[in-house]
């Protein structure tokens, strides 16, 4: 298959070498142009990703800084990963499930530990998941993936299970969109197709082709919500940053429907890795760049940032750009109810709990949401960029969070959480400027205060 107009390595490399000319006044001109929240096109952007200078740097993270705010406010999307199976055919140098890791403790969940350990994530005050698996064709086929899916919806209240999981036919991506999942995510991991060759020597994921085409069969099968991202570290990050903006371009332009989030995984070791260091380290302050890049080029696109992350990075990064986070995560099957270090995917560094997670991001002036109401009120895809473009999202999605937040401090939250959780929710409520609006969430507070839930 020719995916040449998906990806142009060499279009990608003009670009990166014409920026490296751009004058300081074309820099700020460009990062000034941003503000407008309209995006930028890939030259641009390549232009940005060549910034080295301190202080172009800084006007680059500020800029960052506002877009975030005046299109997200100060919200941040928290979800969890579930892990239903670390068995794998592929052998992704990288990772640990790979095939050739014979250390690895191999599991994968039935349908009853499925629900189990979506219990146990629910019990921390979760209402998002992220479901992941290995590839392996006899153990986390589709019917694996749907039937986890189904299960979950039906035993435990989680409001909205995302999937990220290996390439797929249309047949099987229809099966996955009848199951009621919100984004399908799939990482191309590097979009240099000599390095992906080199990372990926054997499997199903050899082949570049048939997974840089997955989110159009996908599309095709009717899912509209999903989110790309590069495995950052593998390969020149200036290279894969502008590939995956190619990529949202290319679907934009030819779908009118760009990614809903873009992920930003950094290299993390891994038990059993076949790669003894990162192949291309990136530094905290390139890492910075990179989100910045996004927010600035896509400002409509959720950035998604994982516990790969260590605490202190993470806290900084959430007012940067990045829009939704994962908490309290573990990379194992079963690790929710038991921790078995030797099944795990790779090191996270951010080993704080939810409800820790949730004084931070409070702390940092942020207002968690555990919000699903986009999803459920079918506002995805196409729908969902005009809404946000317009800017409407907002008269939906503050209310929203400051709702669903306050579900998981009553149900869930410890003291201090809860002292700290209600002062931020007075705060959000002031904010609201239409005053029905207002009033209304100020009912569904109090009655969900008395015990109702899932009010939106
Ligand atoms: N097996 C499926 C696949 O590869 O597409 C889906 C799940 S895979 C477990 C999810 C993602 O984890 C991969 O796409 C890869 O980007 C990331 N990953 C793998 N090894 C990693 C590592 N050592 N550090 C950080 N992220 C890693
Ligand atoms: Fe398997 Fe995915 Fe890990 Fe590759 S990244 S070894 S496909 S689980």
């Amino acid at each position: 298959m020719n995916t040449y107009n998906i990806i142009n390595e060499e279009k990608i490399n003009d670009y990166l070498e014409a920026g490296k000319k751009a004058s300081k006044e074309e820099v700020l001109a460009i990062i000034e142009k941003s503000r407008d929240c309209y995006g930028l096109n890939l030259e641009e952007a390549a232009v940005l990703l060549q910034i080295e200078e301190e202080s172009l740097l800084e006007s680059l993270f500020d800029t960052a800084r506002f877009i975030k705010n005046k299109i997200y406010g100060n919200r941040i999307v928290i979800f969890a990963p579930l892990y239903t199976s670390n068995e794998c055919t592929n052998n992704c140098l990288y990772c640990g499930f790979r095939s050739a890791n014979k250390e690895l403790h191999r599991r994968t969940l039935s349908k009853k530990e499925i629900v189990a350990e979506a219990k146990a994530i629910e019990r921390t005050g979760h209402k998002r998941i992220l479901l992941v698996c290995g590839e392996d064709p006899k153990k986390t086929h589709i019917d694996h993936i749907t039937d986890a899916v189904a299960a979950i919806y039906q035993h435990v209240d989680i409001r909205r299970i995302n999937v990220n999981a290996a390439p797929m036919s249309v047949e099987d991506f229809k099966k996955l969109k009848k199951a009621g999942i919100g984004t399908f995510q799939i990482f191309q991991e590097t979009y240099h197709r000599e390095t992906y060759k080199k990372m990926h020597p054997v499997g199903l994921k050899a082949d570049y082709d048939y997974r840089l085409t997955a989110i159009e069969r996908a599309f095709e099968a009717g899912i509209d919500d999903f989110g790309i991202g590069a495995l950052l570290g593998l390969y020149d990050y200036k290279f894969d940053v502008l590939g995956t903006l190619m990529h949202s371009k290319y679907m934009d332009d030819k779908y009118n429907v760009g990614p809903h989030t873009i992920s930003v995984p950094r290299l993390r070791p891994a038990l059993g890795s076949g790669l003894n260091k990162t192949p291309y380290p990136i530094s905290d302050i390139e890492f910075k760049k990179i989100i910045s890049v996004y927010r600035l080029t896509v400002p409509y696109t959720g950035i998604i940032l994982s516990t790969r992350e260590a605490p202190a990075l993470r806290d900084e990064l959430l007012s940067l750009g990045v829009s939704q986070i994962s908490a309290g995560s573990k990379t194992n099957p079963g690790g929710y109810e038991e921790d078995d270090r030797e099944a795990t995917q790779f090191e996270t560094s951010d080993e704080r709990s939810l409800d820790e997670m949730l004084q931070v991001v409070c702390e940092q002036g942020h207002l968690p949401s555990f919000c699903t109401a986009c999803y459920r009120a079918n506002r995805t895809g196409e729908a969902f960029m005009e809404l946000a473009k317009d800017a409407h999202i907002h008269e939906f999605c503050q209310p929203n969070a400051i709702l669903t937040f306050k579900e998981n401090l009553v149900q869930f939250a410890s003291p201090k959480t809860k002292e700290k959780g209600e002062k931020m929710i007075k705060k959000e409520l002031e904010k609201i400027e239409d005053e029905k609006v207002k009033a209304e969430t100020i009912n569904r507070l109090a009655r969900i205060e008395a015990g109702e839930k899932d009010l939106y």
